[in-house]
């Protein structure tokens, strides 16, 4: 794509949170009878998934010990299953192997869950 001249947004990172920013923010934009995205650019100093979300595993887990991370997590769940055979989402479980000295905080995790 030519890279425009003038826009009025502008998100610097092409990782998954600089896109899911981009997407959500035009939805919203879009709602509101904004724009329709169109003056929203990602910009990258290299390419698209070029960090970090290029090279992730792909598991989708839970075991955070923060209850908020939890909630978030829940959701993001959601969305994978939501079209589990096009997003290629197989739910696993896990194994978890911890030392001795976190045995209480993954039991902890457990029962929240
Ligand atoms: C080996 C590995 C395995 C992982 N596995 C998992 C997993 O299985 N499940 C999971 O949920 N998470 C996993 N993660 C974590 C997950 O990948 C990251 O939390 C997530 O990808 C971060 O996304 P991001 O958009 O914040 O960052 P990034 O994907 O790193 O994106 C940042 C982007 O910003 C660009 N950038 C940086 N500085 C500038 C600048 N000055 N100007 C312009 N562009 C710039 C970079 O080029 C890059 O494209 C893993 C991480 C690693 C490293």
């Amino acid at each position: 794509m030519t890279f425009p001249e003038k826009v009025d947004y502008v998100i610097v990172g092409a990782g998954i949170h600089g896109l899911s920013t981009a997407w959500h923010f035009a939805v919203k934009l879009k709602a509101r009878g904004k724009c329709d995205g169109s003056k929203i650019v990602v910009i990258d100093k290299d390419s698209i998934a070029a960090g970090a979300s290029g090279i992730a595993c792909g598991v989708v887990r839970n075991n955070y010990y923060q209850p908020a991370m939890r909630e978030l997590m829940t959701l993001c769940v959601d969305v994978w299953e939501s079209d589990a055979k096009n997003l290629h989402y197989h739910n696993v479980g896990y194994m978890q192997i911890s030392p001795k000295c976190m045995e209480e905080d993954v039991a902890e995790i457990f029962a929240q869950q």
